[in-house]
């Protein structure tokens, strides 16, 4: 399949909005889109590059009432001498072929969407912040678009992906991260064994944004959640994985089903052996991690994602008691990891792992 590329016209392009702290996340998109659309009938046809623009759906699109969506999060990195790159890129469309398997979606053909991304992000290269720790957000995104009302899976699909400059996600000065507090929820859950927890799919962000708010009215920056059936294990934060550092030993929740494979979680799984240090996939309690953070046991608590790439955290709450980690501040291991991270993303230092993707 060839790609159509209709180019904005020079006298129409954007603003680009400058690349400082006002810049902020997910607020500003670049000139172009990709698109492509599925039938049954046809499989996947069509695909283009065009100015970013509306869409043109029927109200009736199921996706609108239904929820059958997909969505994924990925960046791409300039640095000072103008090169691209993308960060384990194949990972992310292969999660968006697990997340259509689980929505009854149809699957993409990996190598093709990734060049298709390459492609787009190579014609709005501009719309990339050469600033480290800034980056170009990019979001592939599929709808059911069948104009049809009624609970079954649609045979028409539409796959875009829009992209758009970002600053680093939580405000951070010079290369040093701030850590975030976090809370606690026994009331809500985000997902359980056998839902779609595992999937980047939009109920669950809809199914999160009234614990999200009570945190936020609470004075949190983001919800930990525990399992959905006994109320006890640690799952993930927000929309991060997380990790705790106990007695110099790293761990975070095995992916039991009802929580989001992360690809910074998985990133950290691999590089914190290289750097020294032991991980273990383990459940944990949310009264071991209180009694660890009390005692000292855990030095350390932070959060992994594309969008912070690594958050740590300051504060945990929960139910009337608020515990701090350490001395509140970032620690050592969250911020070498951080550096580390950034490094190999922003082609500064030798990338083991071959995960850097440069583009032309
Ligand atoms: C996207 C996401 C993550 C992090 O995944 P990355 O691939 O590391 O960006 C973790 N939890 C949830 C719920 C998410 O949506």
């Amino acid at each position: 399949m060839d790609i159509t590329i209709k180019e904005r016209r020079p006298e129409d392009k954007k603003m680009i909005p400058a690349f400082d702290a006002k810049l902020g996340f997910g607020r500003h998109f670049s000139d172009h889109m990709f698109l492509m659309d599925y039938s049954s009938a046809k499989g996947w046809y069509n695909p283009r590059i065009e100015p970013y623009q509306y869409l043109n759906l029927s109200p009736a699109a199921m996706c609108l009432h239904y929820g059958q969506e997909i969505f994924e999060g990925m960046k791409a990195y300039r640095n000072e001498e103008g090169e691209i790159f993308l960060f384990r890129p194949e990972e992310n469309i292969k999660r968006m072929n697990r997340s259509a398997s689980r929505l009854v979606m149809p699957e993409l053909d990996v190598d093709f969407t990734v060049n298709a991304i390459k492609k787009l992000v190579e014609l709005d290269k501009a719309w990339i912040p050469p600033v480290k720790g800034y980056a170009l957000y990019i979001r592939p995104t599929m709808i059911a678009v069948d104009p049809f009302l009624g609970v079954k899976p649609s045979d028409t699909y539409l796959f875009y992906v829009i992209t758009g400059p970002v600053a680093s996600y939580y405000p951070e000065q010079e290369g040093k991260l701030k850590a975030v507090k976090i809370y606690v929820t026994d009331k809500y859950v985000r997902a359980v064994v056998g839902g779609t927890g595992e999937a980047k799919s939009a109920g669950n962000y809809a199914a999160s944004l009234r614990a999200q708010l009570e945190a936020r009215d609470a004075g949190y920056a983001q919800v930990l959640w525990l399992d959905g059936v006994e109320h006890r294990y640690i799952e993930e934060v927000g929309t991060m994985n997380i990790f705790f550092v106990k007695d110099g030993v790293l761990y975070t929740s095995p992916l039991t089903g009802s929580i989001l494979p992360g690809i910074t979680r998985d990133s950290v799984i691999k590089l914190a052996p290289h750097l020294g240090y032991e991980v273990r996939e383990e459940r944990l309690t949310i009264d071991e991690v209180l009694s660890g953070i009390e005692s000292g046991e855990i030095s350390e608590v932070f959060g992994t994602g594309t969008a912070a790439i690594i958050s740590p955290v300051s504060h945990v709450a929960y139910r009337d008691r608020d515990f701090e980690v350490g001395s509140g501040d970032v620690g050592p291991i969250a911020q070498r990891l951080y550096e580390t991270l950034l490094g190999i993303q922003y082609g500064e230092i030798e990338d083991p792992f071959g995960w850097r993707v440069k583009l032309a």
